[in-house]
């Protein structure tokens, strides 16, 4: 099978006529016709074999995760998914992992009408990097775009979903921690198969002040928005540490603590918003479908504190992911 019809029999679908989309896969470039009065949101994400995912990991999850993780940024910015391009570098035709692949892909692609309109093929490592085009309106000359720069002193934080299961996960399968096996089944999924939140980013237009996805564990993407809002954060351990989904016994405050904080593939949004708006919040939340929990405040002493029930700081310092750390 040649490059070209693998892309035909994997990535190229008989076109229903997609919103934005004026032509998609087959001619030098793509072209996307942008909604009159909206802004264009764009993102890329790559995933490389050994350092973002296991090299036996089902092809389909590994399809479905690579589309979640740019959907996520999508999320994050309050825009609404249109279409993406898919690079690909591939060690072999193999046409079993292609087909799980395409599956996991498609089946996301169009739960959020969002049309793969071209990419690139190469032999190569494997090695995934899809670039995503979102729409967010523009008002009165406004962007309503969410942004990491926009919270304010005073703000609450708020978290949806769960957090700490798929560095659960992640450290089970990494030999570093032993799991019952249901409760490794439940935190792989999250590993493997994150939500992105589109939905929810959607309904928090308007309503949050600032927002971001979590990517690389609480603690750090956290102190990128309070570096972009100039603030710093006072967190609720008790909040944190009811966050992981895991129900396990085996996990101490402290496991769950750090779990939270410094894991990472959470793929949730983080986003600030006025304590006026908590019942919006929850309308939004509601209205997605999603959990949303208040983990905190935003202040004007820059940092990031995590307090107990009594208000006092706790000690320890937490980290997320760098690669070139
Ligand atoms: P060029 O050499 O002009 O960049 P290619 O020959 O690489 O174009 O690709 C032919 C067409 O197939 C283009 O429209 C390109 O966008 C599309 N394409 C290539 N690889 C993929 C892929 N993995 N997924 C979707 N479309 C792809
Ligand atoms: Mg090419």
């Amino acid at each position: 099978m040649g490059e070209f019809e693998l892309i035909r029999r994997y990535f190229q679908r008989p076109t229903a006529p997609a919103s934005g989309v004026a032509l998609g896969i087959g001619d030098d470039c793509a072209l996307l016709q942008p909604t009159p009065g909206t802004q264009m949101a764009i993102s890329s994400d790559m995933l490389v074999e050994g350092r973002h995912f296991f090299p036996d990991v089902d092809p389909e999850a590994l399809g479905h995760k690579a589309l979640a993780v740019n959907l996520s940024d999508l999320a994050a910015s309050g825009a609404r998914p249109v279409a993406f391009t898919l690079a690909l570098s591939l060690p072999r035709a193999d046409e079993a992992w292609l087909a799980g692949f395409a599956r996991g892909l498609f089946a996301l692609a169009d739960a959020h009408q969002c049309t793969l309109i071209g990419g690139d093929t190469t032999k190569g490592p494997l090695n995934i990097c899809i670039t995503v085009f979102g729409e967010v309106p523009v008002e009165n000359g406004r962007s309503l775009a969410l942004l990491r720069s926009g919270a304010q002193v005073g703000d609450d934080l708020w978290v949806s979903g769960t957090l700490g299961d798929a560095r659960l996960a992640l450290h089970a399968l990494q030999g570093q921690r032993v799991l019952p096996a249901e409760v490794l089944q439940t935190a792989r999924q999250r590993l493997e198969r994150p939500t992105p939140r589109v939905a929810l980013g959607l309904s928090l237009r308007g309503i949050a002040t600032a927002a971001m996805d979590l990517s690389d564990g609480l603690a750090g993407d956290l102190g990128h928005l309070l570096q972009a809002s100039s603030c710093g954060a006072d967190l609720q351990a008790d909040a944190l540490a009811s966050l992981p989904a895991c129900p396990w016994k085996g996990l101490s405050t402290d496991d769950r603590l750090s779990l939270v904080l410094g894991g990472g593939d959470d793929y949730e949004l983080l986003f600030s918003a006025p304590p006026a708006q908590q019942a919006a919040v929850r309308a939004a939340g509601a209205t997605a479908g999603v959990p949303v929990t208040r983990i905190g405040r935003l202040v004007a002493t820059p940092g990031l504190r995590v307090l107990d029930a009594q208000g006092q700081p706790l000690p320890g310092h937490f980290q997320s992911y760098d690669h070139f750390a």
